[in-house]
């Protein structure tokens, strides 16, 4: 019997292993989809200091040869303020944020970080300090006490928890039956677009990087919890460098300065009351949303 049995601890040690190493897979298409040869030059530089100042200089980008997606982007994000990007779906949004997180180097310009080009970074110490809440977050296969504590692999179960709170996303993972342990992805629960942007949220708060990088990070959730969950991102964003790409422009009144996206280009840029004055896309996008809003509060009356 114990013939047999070793094998099978051994299967069971080797399916734990798979297991891990299909999450860091998954990990890895990520990345890899997004641009494998991304590499650190020799003698790349180690990024430092918590203060960052991020700038986009000229930067052409595409993701293939015959189509430019980006041209010639110019912008800067002084440290500890906030920029925020709106525009069409299309518009180049996400692919900013790529850049910046560096899944893609720019075709022509560069990206520097405290004047230094980000080609001439670690990835590792670059990526150290931004936390991304993506567009659409992936899962590892595991739990999701791991899930968000991938944020920061040193953090306590009481930080963890906090993280989750403050993310509005505990007493939903307190009212399934294994709790934290619930394991979550392909091959465990699926969450709702809403949940998983809460537990990317949970992680984005527990690494509590210097930079940030929120791109549609609220989308999926209803006004309500979004509006509760805003005020923790707000929180968090003071006083650090953060790129804001919004879908709904009542979460970006505040923000430092505000670019307006189209077809890969800067149209308009400047304050909310900036761009309201000029009464150009940006003042008809609020415009219209406004509206959208006012239709929305009538269907809610009219039930
Ligand atoms: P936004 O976030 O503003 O909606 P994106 O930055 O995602 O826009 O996309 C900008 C353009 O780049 C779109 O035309 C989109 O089709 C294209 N694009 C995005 N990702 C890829 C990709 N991985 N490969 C090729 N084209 C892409
Ligand atoms: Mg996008």
């Amino acid at each position: 019997i114990t013939q047999l049995y070793a094998p099978l601890n051994f299967l069971g040690f080797i399916y734990r292993e798979m297991k891990h190493s299909l999450a860091d897979m998954e990990r890895m298409f990520v990345i890899m989809e997004a641009g494998a040869e991304v590499v650190d030059r020799p003698g790349a530089k180690t990024l430092a200091s918590r203060d960052v100042a991020v700038r986009f200089e000229d930067v052409d980008f595409g993701y293939e040869p015959d189509r430019q997606i980006l041209h010639r982007l110019s912008f800067e994000i002084p440290a500890g303020s906030t920029l925020a990007v709106v525009g069409a779906s299309g518009a180049g949004k996400s692919t900013l944020a790529r850049l910046m997180f560096r899944f893609y180097d720019p075709t022509a310009g560069r990206i520097a970080f405290n004047d230094m080009d980000t080609r001439d970074l670690t990835q590792d110490s670059l990526r150290a300090h931004i936390g991304i809440v993506p567009q659409d977050t992936v899962l590892f296969n595991d739990s999701i006490y791991y899930n968000i504590a991938y944020g920061r692999h040193d953090a306590t179960r009481e930080e963890v928890i906090e993280a989750a709170r403050s993310a509005h996303i505990h007493d939903f993972v307190m009212g399934l039956p294994q709790g934290y342990d619930t394991q979550v992805g392909e091959r465990g629960l699926k969450l709702s677009g809403g949940e998983k942007q809460r537990v990317a949220i949970a992680r984005t708060l527990l690494k509590n990087p210097p930079i940030l990088i929120f791109d549609e990070a609220t989308s999926a959730l209803d006004s309500r919890t979004e509006k509760a969950i805003q005020h923790e991102l707000a929180d968090i964003a003071a006083n650090r460098t953060t790129l804001m790409i919004a879908h709904r422009l009542s979460t970006i009144v505040d923000a430092d300065r505000i670019l307006v996206l189209d077809g890969g280009r800067v149209i308009e840029e400047g304050t909310h009351r900036e761009l309201l004055a000029r009464q150009g896309r940006y003042a008809e996008m609020w415009r219209l949303q406004q509206e959208r809003r006012d239709d929305a509060a009538v269907l809610e009356l009219g039930q």
